[in-house]
C-alpha cells in the first residue's frame, strides 16, 4: 500500500461546514479539511470524463478505468488535511489524554507546556491505591490542568551540541463572511435573506526574525494523505490533483479556490520502535509509582499498546449498533483477522468524546446520513501478554483503519503515538 501526501494551498477563504449555509442559524465550521471533502473535489474532477457515474459497468468505457474503480469503488482511502503553518514535521492530532496548565495553556513555545497523561494515569489506576484519584498538576507552576486538543507539529533544533524537540500548535483563524441574496427581478437585496458563512481564513500570520518585517501573511496550507491499494495509480492521481481548483462550499461566491500538489511524507518512527518505547516508558513509570508506595514486591508486568484516532471514527458493535469503544472483537477484525480474539487481549482504558458527523454527497445532490462518531484524538489502551507478536497485525491496522466510511477519511489510527511516551517526564 502506497501513501501519497499532498499539500492544499488556500487561494481564497474555505467554507468547510457540516451543512449548506441557509436560514438564519449559525453554523460552526470545521478547523480542517475532512478526507471526504478532498475525495469529493477529486471525484468532481474525474466525473467529468467518466462514462459510468452510477458505478454499474465497472467503468469499462472510461478514459481512466483504474482511477475510476479506485475512487468510486472506495479502494483509495482519503485522510483529513490539517493546517501546517510552517514547514515542520506534522501535522498530528493530539491525543484526548493530553493536558496543559489551566492558566497558561499551550506548548513550551507559548505557555507552561503540554504533557500526556495516558501512561501515568494507567499506571496509577492499575495500581489501585485505595480512595485516591489520579490528578495531574502543571509541572511549571503546580496549578490545575485541563485537556488540550488540536493538532501539533514538531521540529528538532540543535542547542549547545544536543538535539532539542520543539512542539507547536497548528491552527488557522476563522472568518465570518456575511452575504445577502439579491432579488433577480428587482435587482436589490431581498428581504430577510441575509446570511453568514463560517470560513477558514486564506492567510496565516507568520512571525519572522527580520526586524523590518516582523510579521508576514502567508497563504494557509493544509497537509493530508491518501492510501492507494494500487501503486500504479500514483502518477495519474498526481496529475488529477493538480487540476483540482475548488474545494468546499460557496464556489459561486468566490470561496474555496485552492492549489494542490504532492509532497514528501513526514518522518515517523517505525511501529516496532514505538511499541518498544511505549512499553519501556510504561514499565519505568510503574516502577517509580511502586517504589513511591513503598511496596517492593515486583509485579509481573503485562504488555500494552495504545491506539489513538487520527480522525473521527464511526464504530459499530455487531455491525450495526453505534459504539464509543473499539472493543477487542472490533480491533481483532480491523487487524485483518477472523474468529475470536485471543483470550489475553483486553481493552483496559478508553478516553473518548462522541459527536455526530454527516456530509453532503455532491454527485447525488443529497445530504449524507448523519452518524454517531468518536472524535479524533480518542485513545484506547490494550493489554496483552507479548506486544512483539502484534507488530504485523498493528501495521495492517494502521494501513486500513477502523470502522465504516474509511474511504472518506474516517477511522484513521496511530499505534503507540510517540506523544504518549515523549511528553511524560516533562511537558513539551
Ligand atoms: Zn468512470
Ligand atoms: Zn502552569
Amino acid at each position: 500500500m502506497k501513501e501519497l501526501f499532498y499539500e492544499i494551498v488556500a487561494e481564497a477563504p474555505l467554507a468547510i461546514n457540516e451543512r449548506k449555509p441557509g436560514g438564519s442559524q449559525f453554523q460552526e465550521g470545521l478547523g480542517y479539511i475532512p478526507g471526504r471533502v478532498v475525495r469529493g473535489a477529486l471525484a468532481t474532477q474525474v466525473l467529468r470524463g467518466c462514462k459510468d457515474p452510477a458505478h454499474e459497468h465497472n467503468h469499462q468505457e472510461c478514459p481512466q478505468p483504474a482511477l475510476c474503480r479506485g475512487l468510486f469503488g472506495e479502494e483509495i482511502l482519503f485522510g483529513d488535511a490539517h493546517p501546517l503553518v510552517q514547514k515542520r514535521e506534522g501535522p498530528f492530532v493530539l491525543p484526548a489524554t493530553a493536558m496543559s496548565c489551566k492558566d497558561n495553556s499551550g506548548f513550551r513555545s507559548k505557555g507552561h507546556g503540554v504533557f500526556d497523561t495516558l501512561i501515568d494515569r494507567a499506571c496509577w489506576e492499575l495500581l489501585q491505591p485505595a480512595a485516591m484519584q489520579y490528578a495531574s498538576r502543571c509541572p511549571v507552576c503546580g496549578g490545575r490542568t485541563k485537556g488540550f486538543s488540536g493538532v501539533y507539529s514538531h521540529c528538532q533544533i540543535e542547542e549547545d551540541g544536543r538535539q532539542i524537540d520543539y512542539y507547536f500548535s497548528e491552527d488557522v483563524s476563522r472568518e465570518l463572511l456575511t452575504r445577502v441574496a439579491i432579488n433577480r427581478r428587482r435587482g436589490v437585496a431581498e428581504d430577510e435573506l441575509l446570511y453568514a458563512i463560517n470560513t477558514l481564513s486564506q492567510f496565516v500570520v507568520v512571525e519572522r526574525d527580520d526586524p523590518y518585517q516582523q510579521k508576514s501573511f502567508d497563504p494557509a496550507r493544509y497537509v493530508g494523505s491518501m492510501r492507494l491499494a494500487d501503486d500504479s495509480l500514483e502518477t495519474l492521481i498526481e496529475t488529477e490533483l493538480k487540476r483540482v481548483t475548488r474545494m468546499g462550499g460557496g464556489s459561486s461566491r468566490g470561496l474555496g479556490r485552492v492549489g494542490i500538489h504532492v509532497i514528501h511524507a513526514p518522518v515517523k518512527p517505525a511501529l516496532e520502535e514505538r511499541l518498544g518505547c511505549f512499553n519501556a516508558t510504561l514499565a519505568e513509570r510503574q516502577q517509580l509509582m511502586i517504589r513511591w508506595r513503598g511496596d517492593e514486591t515486583p509485579l509481573p508486568l503485562p504488555q500494552y499498546f495504545a491506539v489513538t484516532l487520527q480522525s473521527d471514527a464511526i464504530l459499530s458493535a455487531d455491525g450495526w449498533q453505534p459504539d464509543m469503544r473499539l472493543n477487542e472483537a472490533m480491533l481483532w477484525r480491523a487487524c485483518g483477522e477472523t474468529g475470536q480474539p485471543p483470550a489475553d487481549l483486553r481493552l483496559v482504558r478508553c478516553y473518548t468524546i462522541s459527536l455526530t458527523r454527516g456530509g453532503f454527497q455532491a454527485a447525488w445532490g443529497l445530504p449524507k446520513v448523519t452518524e454517531l462518531a468518536v472524535q479524533a484524538g480518542a485513545v484506547f489502551l490494550y493489554q496483552m501478554e507479548k506486544a512483539a507478536d502484534w507488530t504485523t497485525r498493528l501495521e495492517r491496522l494502521e494501513e486500513q483503519g477502523v470502522g465504516s466510511r474509511r474511504a472518506e477519511g474516517f477511522g484513521r489510527v496511530l499505534v503507540c503515538d510517540p506523544f504518549h511516551y515523549e511528553a511524560v517526564k516533562e511537558a513539551k
